[in-house]
């Protein structure tokens, strides 16, 4: 399947803000953002007045590469929650954070969305006691997600549990520490998804 293989951290100076998709690194004064803060490229450093289009397009690559997806699978998302009941946006964001692997990063499995993509491809994750491997897998309320039991053991797996405590976890999500754990509690509200993203606009660009 086809993704993105460039640098990751061109993707945050390109939207001119930090969309953590590196883990630890983005907590340090390595972060490429706060280094050189402009956009890459021959013309990264002009000034520019972005036109509506540009600032609706801005804010859909921004979710997009948030949650590390290409267009054709960002767009599938968008008219499934355009066909549920609601507001439009908030229900894009709030299928985009069901992702089996935005949760096993929500959880703090995974340093980033990346690496629990990777974990969940290569089957180290259950759900329900069940092995899936499917990352785009939508996680529903009660649903118990898992490690199994010789993952347990990887060393990156150990390092991100005992980093585990000092990240913050979402309200709709509890963790069980000791049995490494996670079940997802309810469904998230808009309020409830920190993601600096006017998905309004998204949605705007999406029904021209
Ligand atoms: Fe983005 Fe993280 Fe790279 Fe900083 S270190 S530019 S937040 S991916």
């Amino acid at each position: 399947m086809a993704r993105y293989r460039d640098a990751l951290c061109r993707l945050c100076r390109r939207e001119s803000e930090k969309l953590f998709l590196k883990g630890d690194r983005c907590f340090t004064d390595k972060c490429a953002v706060e280094r050189r803060k402009y956009a890459p490229g021959q013309h990264g450093q002009r000034r520019r007045k972005f036109s509506d289009y540009a600032l609706q397009l801005r804010e859909k690559q921004k979710a997009k590469e948030t949650y590390g997806l290409l267009e054709k699978q960002f767009k599938r998302y968008f008219y499934m929650a355009d066909k549920k009941q609601g507001v439009t946006g908030s229900n894009l964001l709030q299928l985009l954070e069901c992702r089996l692997d935005n949760i096993v990063y929500r959880l703090g499995f995974a340093s980033n969305r990346r690496q629990a993509r990777q974990l969940v491809l290569h089957g180290h994750l259950t759900v329900n006691d069940r092995r899936v491997n499917i990352p785009s897998c939508l996680i529903r309320p009660g649903d118990i997600i898992g490690l199994k039991e010789a993952s347990r053991k990887l060393t990156v797996i150990e390092e991100n549990i005992s980093r585990m405590e000092h990240r913050g976890l979402p309200s709709w999500v509890e963790i069980d520490v000791n049995n490494l754990k996670g079940k997802m509690l309810h469904y998230p509200s808009r309020d409830e998804i920190e993601l600096p993203v006017k998905e309004q606009l998204i949605v705007e660009l999406y029904s021209k």
